[in-house]
C-alpha cells in the first residue's frame, strides 16, 4: 500500500472518530442545556416563592397593630413593622434592614433612662436568661407598651431577637378611668354613709324617749316599728361605711388586750334573741381551756363572728345554729382562736361558693328575696379576716346547712382558761342531746 492510500485511511479513521465525538459533545450540550433550562426554572421558582413569602410578610408589617423589630444575633435591625416609622423618622425600612444597632434604631422612642434598661434586657434574653414582658413608654405620644423580648433560634442556633411592643394605652386608660370611677363610687358612699348616720342616731335617739315615755299603746308599737327599721338601715350604712374603709386601705387593724370571755357572751346574748325569735335552737360550746386573756382586734373578730351567726340566723328556717370556739396551742406565746358558727339552713350550691364574698353578691335572689341584706356582710368578713391574717372557711350541703370558720393567730397575755362561763344552750327539747354529743 503506497503512502496516499495510507493517509487516506487513516484520515477516514480520525473522521470517524470526530464524528463520534461531536456526536457525544452534542449530547452533552443539550443535556446541559436542560439541566440548566431546569436550574434557571428553579431558580425561578424560588424567586417567585421569595416574593411572594416577602409580600405577605410586608402586609403582616404593614397592617400589624403591634410594633415589632427583628434583630439579629448582634442586636442589629433586621426588620420592623411599619408602626416603627410612625414614632420615628430617622430611619427608613431599608436601613433597617441593612442593619442599624438596636439601641440606635429605639433612639428618641422611649426616654434614654428605659433604653438602656431595655438594652441591658435583651442583652439578657440574648444570652438566654428570661425576661417577663413589662411596661414601658413612649416618648413622642405617651404610647403605653407591653414589652415582651424573645430570642429566636433557627437549627440550635441563636439568630437574633423577636421584640414585641403590645399597644395597652387604651386598656391602661380604661383600667386607670375604671379605676377612679370605683375610688369616687366608694368616696361618695363613704360620705353619704357617715352623713346619712347623724340624723339616724338623732331619730333613734329621740324614738327611744318616745318608747320610754308614751303610755299609747299604738304609738309604742309604731316607735318600735321605727325602732326596728332604723336600726337595720343604721347597720347598713355601717356596713357600706366599713366595706369602703377597707376598700381604700383605711381600715385599720387595732390590737388590744381583751377578754376572751366577754367577746363569746356579747355574741351569744346578741344572737340569742334573734335565733329564739325565729324558733331556732341556739348552742354556743367554749372550749373551757383556752386562754381567757388575749391580744388581739377585739372589736373586727366581734364583727367577723357576728356576721356570720346573724347570717346562719336568717338563712336557717328550722333547726339550729351552732357557735363553737376553741384554739390550738401555736408556742409559749400564742394561740389560734378557732371560731366556728353552723346552722341547719337552706345551704350553698358549690357553684356559687365562689360568690359568696363578692360585694353586694346576693345568692339564690329567688330564695332569698324577703331576707334583709345587702351581700355585704361577708364581703368585708373576708376582708377583715385577710387584715388579720386569716381566710373565711365555708363548707356546705346544699339544702342541709353550711359551717363557717376562721382561724385568728392570737397573743395570749394570760393562760388562765375561760372557764365555764360561755357554755350556753337555748331551751329546746334536743339541746340537751346535741350538748352531750359535743
Ligand atoms: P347578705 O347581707 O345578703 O346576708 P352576706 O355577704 O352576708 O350578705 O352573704 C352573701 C350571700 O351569701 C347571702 O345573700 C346568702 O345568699 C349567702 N349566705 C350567707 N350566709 C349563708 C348561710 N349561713 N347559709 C346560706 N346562705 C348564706
Amino acid at each position: 500500500m503506497d503512502d496516499t492510500k495510507l493517509d487516506e485511511k487513516q484520515l477516514l479513521l480520525d473522521n470517524k472518530k470526530l464524528a463520534r465525538e461531536v456526536k457525544r459533545l452534542t449530547l452533552d450540550i443539550s443535556l446541559l442545556r436542560v439541566a440548566n433550562e431546569q436550574a434557571v426554572n428553579t431558580q425561578a421558582y424560588i424567586q417567585r416563592e421569595t416574593e411572594r413569602q416577602m409580600f405577605y410578610i410586608e402586609q403582616l408589617m404593614r397592617t400589624s397593630p403591634n410594633l415589632f423589630i427583628l434583630t439579629d444575633e448582634k442586636m442589629r435591625t433586621v426588620v420592623a413593622s411599619d408602626l416603627y416609622f410612625t414614632y420615628t423618622d430617622a430611619y427608613d425600612q431599608n436601613a433597617i434592614r441593612r442593619g442599624i444597632p438596636l439601641g440606635d434604631a429605639l433612639l428618641g422612642v422611649f426616654p434614654d433612662a428605659e433604653l438602656e434598661a431595655f438594652l441591658e434586657n435583651c442583652r439578657a434574653v440574648l444570652a438566654g436568661e428570661r425576661v417577663k414582658p413589662y411596661a414601658l413608654r413612649g416618648v413622642r405620644t405617651g404610647q403605653r407598651w407591653r414589652v415582651t423580648i424573645r430570642r429566636m433560634s433557627r437549627d440550635e442556633e441563636v439568630v437574633g431577637l423577636n421584640i414585641l411592643f403590645s399597644d395597652t394605652t387604651e386598656f391602661m386608660d380604661a383600667l386607670e378611668r375604671a379605676k377612679a370611677a370605683d375610688k369616687a363610687k366608694s368616696n361618695f358612699l363613704a360620705k353619704m354613709s357617715h352623713e346619712i348616720r347623724t340624723p339616724i342616731n338623732a331619730i333613734l335617739g329621740l324614738n327611744e324617749v318616745i318608747l320610754r315615755e308614751s303610755r299609747e299603746p299604738d304609738t309604742v308599737a309604731y316607735a318600735a316599728d321605727i325602732q326596728n327599721a332604723g336600726k337595720t338601715l343604721l347597720s347598713l350604712i355601717n356596713d357600706i361605711l366599713d366595706f369602703s374603709k377597707v376598700e381604700e386601705g383605711k381600715m385599720e387593724i387595732l390590737p388590744t388586750q381583751y377578754e376572751l370571755g366577754s367577746v363569746v357572751n356579747d355574741l351569744v346574748n346578741m344572737t340569742r334573741t334573734r335565733a329564739e325569735e325565729r324558733g331556732l335552737e341556739f348552742y354556743a360550746f367554749v372550749d373551757e381551756t383556752t386562754p381567757h386573756l388575749l391580744f388581739g382586734d377585739e372589736i373586727r373578730i366581734r364583727q367577723c363572728a357576728l356576721n356570720l351567726l346573724s347570717n346562719a340566723v336568717k338563712y336557717t328556717k328550722k333547726g339550729s345554729v351552732t357557735l363553737t370556739v376553741g384554739y390550738d396551742e401555736v408556742d409559749a406565746d400564742n394561740i389560734l382562736l378557732k371560731i366556728s358558727v353552723a346552722d341547719t339552713g337552706i345551704g350553698i350550691k358549690p357553684e356559687n361558693m365562689e360568690r359568696l364574698t363578692s360585694p353586694f353578691a346576693r345568692l339564690e335572689e329567688a330564695k332569698t328575696r324577703t331576707i334583709e341584706g345587702t351581700g355585704l356582710g361577708l364581703a368585708i368578713t373576708h376582708q377583715l379576716l385577710g387584715l388579720m391574717g386569716s381566710s373565711l372557711r365555708v363548707e356546705s350541703i346544699y339544702g342541709e346547712g353550711s359551717e363557717f370558720s376562721f382561724a385568728i393567730k392570737q397573743t395570749v397575755v394570760k393562760w388562765w382558761p375561760v372557764g365555764e362561763i360561755s357554755r350556753y344552750r337555748s331551751e329546746g327539747k334536743d339541746s340537751a342531746a346535741r350538748r352531750e354529743a359535743f
